[in-house]
């Protein structure tokens, strides 16, 4: 992974799979506390790798469509967005948030059954302790979106699923229905959006953070990360939706394809990093990106 890129007045904190975080620097030199520049950067990572090829513009990307859905999203949940004046050199694929105290738990709602939510229901019937009925398949609508968080696994590491009971130790009761209700909501309230551009949000991961409470007590749960963008979400196109079978998606399926094909001669179960992506598969990857984004916002890219 490259080196995050020094940012004057900003004191770089972390380097996500795809994000770094700066802290802001205050009048005394010092970084301040409640505040963090978040920074999109065009990595793409693949079966818990960081790929070494970027895809380019898919910062801005992500960053753009984040900021549209907070928007759509706020009468659900208020987000962690202060504002979108960022330095030039990041300019467009960053913005400044309220520094929030992350919960450990990433907050996933499935709207369609597929992958993991998929392969749990063929072997128990149920995903994360919710009975399904029988006769689901590889792309089934569920009833009502089901709430299936996992653990947040360190770097390189696979999340894994929590159980109701493992997210209310984690996080208490009263925050674990609120997360479980809101990511819901998010869901179907993207759905609701989505539907009206051909789009099918099969299911997809937020990430909630605490903001400081006044004398202690907890602050409010607040949408934080990035909201519902290909990286996070499953995106299909309707008119091809056809359960049974694995369905056509808007994300990083060009680039799991290869990966996996005879092409490419890598092994998900090798444990060596994947290879550079061939200019191709970076082009349509980049192209599927930007398709989702105009059709979704309806703005151009
Ligand atoms: P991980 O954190 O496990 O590396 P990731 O690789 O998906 O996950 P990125 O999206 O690349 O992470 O990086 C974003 C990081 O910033 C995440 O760790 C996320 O929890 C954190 N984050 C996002 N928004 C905020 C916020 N408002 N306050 C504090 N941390 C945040
Ligand atoms: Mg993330």
């Amino acid at each position: 992974m490259t080196a995050a890129t020094p940012l004057s007045g900003y004191e770089h904190v972390y380097s996500g799979k795809v994000r770094e975080l700066y802290a802001p620097l205050g009048p005394s030199g010092r970084p301040v506390d409640d505040r963090l520049l978040l920074v999109a950067s065009d990595r793409i990572s693949a079966y818990d790798w960081v790929l070494d090829t970027p895809i380019p513009d898919k910062g801005a990307v992500l960053t753009r469509l984040s900021l549209w859905w907070f928007d759509q999203l706020a009468d659900i949940v208020p987000n962690h967005v202060v504002s979108t004046d960022v330095p030039e050199a990041v300019s467009g694929r960053a913005v400044v948030v309220r520094r929030l105290e992350m919960l450990k738990v990433e907050a996933i709602a499935r709207a369609y059954l597929t992958g993991g939510g998929l392969e749990e229901y063929r072997e128990k019937g149920s995903v994360c302790g919710i009975p399904l009925p029988e006769g689901l398949t590889d792309g089934s609508r569920l009833l009502d979106p089901v709430f299936t968080p996992t653990t947040k696994a360190p770097l390189g590491e696979h999340d894994l699923p929590m159980s109701p009971e493992q997210v209310e130790a984690e996080i208490g009761d009263d925050l674990a229905a609120e997360v479980s209700e809101v990511t819901r909501a998010i869901l179907v309230r993207g759905n609701e959006l989505a539907a009206e551009r051909g789009i099918l949000i099969a299911d997809t991961k937020v990430e909630f953070g605490l903001a400081p409470g006044d004398r202690g007590a907890r602050g409010g749960l607040v949408l934080a990360d990035e909201v519902l963008t290909p990286d996070s979400s499953r995106f299909w196109p309707a008119a091809a939706w056809q359960p049974g079978r694995v369905q056509p998606s808007y994300d990083k399926q060009f680039v799991r394809d290869w990966l996996t094909s005879a092409e490419s001669g890598w092994s998900r179960s090798s444990g060596e990093a994947p290879p550079p992506l061939p200019e191709q598969v970076v082009a349509e990857t980049r192209a599927k990106y930007v398709e989702v984004f105009e059709l979704l916002t309806g703005e151009a890219f």
